[in-house]
Formats: structure tokens, C-alpha cells, sequence
């Protein structure tokens, strides 16, 4: 198969089905949808195994349903609730803390791994399943953001192949898909969608004041609580900016962002004569996850076909660099060197569970971002333990300062 994207290495394979999967981050809001899409095709697949976080109780009812021989949480404590859950009948092999994600990473019996941890929690994991030369479906952007550099010569030398679940980078990968075979340069530039977030067209003033409970009413998507706050302060479009770097070789100056309240066109390619192509869709997570996990085939979802004379209207506008200052932020990391966005992200995860925990304003996320980028000159990050060594420093020093 001719390299679609950067992240293609020349000796990929595709696993046949049925493909064996692992889920890390079952329990969560991708690892649910994955398992909708998995429950409908269970010929497809062999669940090997799922992990579950602290929230043993839900992974028992996931593995009473889906009987994966291995589960892994985080805990003891999830652990018992999970062991406390299980049918008489049925005893999955458990693993216990933040290794055993890397184990159920590259278990030999797995062909897919579907990376769908919150946070730089999913680097090492990710960078693990690449390393064992799996394919893996990337909803983990963060993953990419701390070691896109890494990640992608690991996957050269393996022949792991990465699917982008984040809908926005699988928009784009099906616009490039079967375009840029015969030249590369026809490529012009990735226009990213954003749909705003609950804060779109809000000023500074009214930002100020905004509670938990705001921040987290995403107006189109459901999403975990993170990813919701990235959204409200137009961080996950910063992250994304980076991703879509790293997955597509492209320079930042060529990936532009455009806010699109609706959520229906996910985003475009645009080529040099001028045709930009635009991926549109119910927005439904359950597409860019099957897309994925059973690419190059397409199969049907239980979400509802996108009916544009519905839908109504379409609207586009430019992203406000002065009330969500966070895409900026993210921009100029990147550029700046492969160390600045480890910063970015360590600053923002600790910034948005204190905002969660109701322990700082909403303003404060950008403030705390851009402070620690202040405070950082550029330090080596060619390897794994640089990276999380960087990124504990890092979450240490921002810890400190809230
Ligand atoms: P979520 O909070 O709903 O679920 C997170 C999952 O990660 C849970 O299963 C939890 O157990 C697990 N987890 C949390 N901390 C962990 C840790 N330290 N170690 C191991 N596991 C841990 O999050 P989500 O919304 O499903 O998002 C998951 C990832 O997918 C994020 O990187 C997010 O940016 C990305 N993503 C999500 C969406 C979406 O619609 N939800 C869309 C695009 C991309
Ligand atoms: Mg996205």
C-alpha cells in the first residue's frame, strides 16, 4: 500500500480478521464507543484484552460481556472491585498498575491496539505497541504531542502503522487517502474544523466567571471530562494542531483552523489547484473508531446517516487568538522545539484537574500554560525518558505555582 501519510511505513501490514485487539482505556468515552462498534461486528474482532483505569466495576461488567483474557486496571482497589464483579464461570488474567498497559500494548497475540487513555498516561503504551510493530488506532493525542518524533521513527522501524481516531486527523486522512500517490507537493495546506466549544463568540470578561459545570456542557460532542475542558479553551484544537504535524510531516504555518459550529464538516485537504476537500458526518465518534479498527473496509454504525437539508446551515469563522489564547500557545511550542510542547501539555493537564477539582478559574488555564513555557528553554527529547522525565518535572513546577 502506497504511503498515505508519514506515519505509513513502507513494510506495513494490515492484520486480517478477525483482528485481536486490546482496548486501554475501555471504560472510558472512546473505549465505549470502540466496544459499540465491536458489540455490532463481532465477527470482526477478538477482544484479548481491555483495561480500565480505576473503574474496576465497569471493566467487570465489559469483561463478563466480552471475555478478553487479559484486563488491567490501575489499582488494588480496582483490582478487588473488578475481581468482585466477575461471573463464577470466567477468570481473565489481571494486571495491576501503569506497566501493565505496556504489557497488554504488545501482548503477541494482539494485531490492534486501540490507544484511548486520557492524557501523557498513554505515551509509553502507545510508544510500546509501536514498538512491538502493532496496528494501533490513536485516539491518545496527547501521546504524539509529548513524542510525535519518537513515535513515528519507532513505527518506521517496526512497521507499526498508526490510524488517527481523533476525528478531525481521520477527516483528513480520508481526504489524502488515494490523492497524494503521485505527488506529495500537490498537498497545500490541513484546515483543521473546530466547533468552538460551550464558549464560542464569549469574551475575556465573561470567561472570567465561567464554572465547572459550563466548561464541561460541550455543545455537539460527548467526550470525557479533559478533552471537554481542552475544548471549552481551544487547547484540544492546539493539541491537534500538533498532531496533525506529526502524522502528515506537515510544518504548522500549513495547518490552519476554522470554527465551525455545527460539527459536520470534520475538517479538509486543501491541494495546490486550488480543490479543498472536506470529510462531513454525524458527530458520532463511532465513525472515525470504525474507520480505524477496520480499515480499509467500511462497515455500518448505529449512528444516524448525516441529512444535510436537516443540518440546514453551515457556518465558518475565524478561531478568537484573544479570548482562547491556548491554539496560539500550542502553535508556537511547537515551532519553537520538540521540548516546548511537553511543557505545553504537562502545564495544561495539571492546570485542567486543578480547574476540575474547582481549585482555579477558568483564566488561570491559559496563565499557568504559558508561564511554565515561559520558564523552559529547550532541552534535549530524543528519548522516552527524557520526554516523561521532562514532563514530571514539569507537572512539579506547576503544581507548585497554583
Ligand atoms: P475518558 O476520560 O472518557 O476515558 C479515559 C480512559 O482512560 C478511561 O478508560 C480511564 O480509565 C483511562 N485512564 C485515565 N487515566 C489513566 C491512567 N493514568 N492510566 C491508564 N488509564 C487511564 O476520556 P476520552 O474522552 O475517552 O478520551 C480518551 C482519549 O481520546 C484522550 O486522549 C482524548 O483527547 C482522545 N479523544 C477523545 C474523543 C472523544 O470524543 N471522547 C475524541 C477525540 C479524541
Ligand atoms: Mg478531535
Amino acid at each position: 500500500m502506497k504511503s498515505y501519510i508519514s506515519l505509513w511505513p513502507e513494510k506495513a501490514q494490515l492484520p486480517d480478521f478477525p483482528r485481536a485487539i486490546s482496548i486501554l482505556g475501555a471504560t472510558g468515552s472512546i473505549g465505549t464507543s470502540a466496544l459499540k462498534v465491536i458489540r455490532k461486528h463481532p465477527e470482526l474482532f477478538t477482544v484479548t484484552a481491555l483495561a480500565g483505569g480505576h473503574n474496576g466495576t465497569k471493566l467487570a461488567e465489559l469483561c463478563t460481556e466480552f471475555r478478553p483474557q487479559f484486563a488491567a486496571v490501575l489499582t488494588n482497589q480496582a483490582r478487588t472491585d473488578l475481581m468482585a464483579n466477575l461471573p463464577t464461570d470466567y477468570t481473565p488474567e489481571i494486571l495491576v498498575g501503569p506497566e501493565a498497559y505496556v504489557e497488554l500494548a504488545r501482548l503477541d497475540t494482539v494485531d490492534l491496539v486501540l490507544s484511548s487513555i486520557v492524557g501523557a498516561a498513554g505515551f509509553e503504551p502507545t510508544l510500546a505497541a509501536a514498538k512491538a510493530g502493532k496496528m494501533i488506532g490513536l485516539a491518545n493525542k496527547e501521546s504524539l504531542v509529548l513524542g510525535g518524533h519518537i513515535i513515528r521513527e519507532t513505527c518506521q522501524k517496526s512497521g507499526a502503522i498508526i490510524l488517527p481516531v481523533d476525528s478531525e486527523h481521520n477527516a483528513l486522512f480520508q481526504g489524502l487517502m488515494g490523492h497524494i500517490e503521485h505527488s506529495e507537493k500537490a498537498l497545500s495546506r490541513l484546515i483543521l474544523t473546530a466547533s468552538g466549544g460551550p464558549f464560542r463568540g464569549k469574551d475575556t470578561e465573561f470567561l472570567s466567571t465561567v464554572t465547572r459545570k459550563q466548561a464541561l456542557a460541550h455543545p455537539n460532542w460527548s467526550m470525557g471530562a479533559k478533552i471537554s475542558i481542552d475544548s471549552a479553551t481551544l487547547m484540544n484544537k492546539g493539541l491537534e494542531l500538533i498532531e496533525a504535524c506529526h502524522l502528515y510531516g506537515m510544518p504548522p504555518s500549513k495547518v490552519d483552523v476554522v470554527v465551525h459550529a455545527q460539527s459536520i464538516v470534520h475538517s479538509l485537504v486543501e491541494y495546490t489547484d486550488g480543490s479543498q476537500l472536506a470529510h462531513l458526518g454525524t458527530p458520532d465518534m463511532q465513525i472515525p473508531i470504525a474507520h480505524c479498527l477496520c480499515f480499509p473496509d467500511r462497515v455500518t454504525v448505529d449512528v444516524p446517516q448525516l441529512n444535510l437539508a436537516h443540518v440546514g446551515t453551515l457556518t465558518f469563522e475565524e478561531p478568537d487568538a484573544t479570548a482562547f489564547p491556548c491554539l496560539q500557545l500550542a502553535r508556537d511550542a511547537y515551532a519553537a522545539s520538540p521540548s516546548h510542547p511537553i511543557v505545553l501539555n504537562a502545564a495544561n493537564e495539571v492546570a485542567v484537574a486543578a480547574f476540575l477539582d474547582e481549585t482555579i478559574r477558568f483564566l488561570d488555564i491559559p496563565a499557568i500554560i504559558e508561564s511554565a513555557l515561559e520558564r523552559h528553554s529547550t532541552v534535549d527529547v530524543t528519548t522516552s525518558d527524557a520526554v516523561l522525565s521532562l514532563d514530571q518535572q514539569v507537572r512539579r513546577e506547576a503544581l507548585s505555582t497554583l
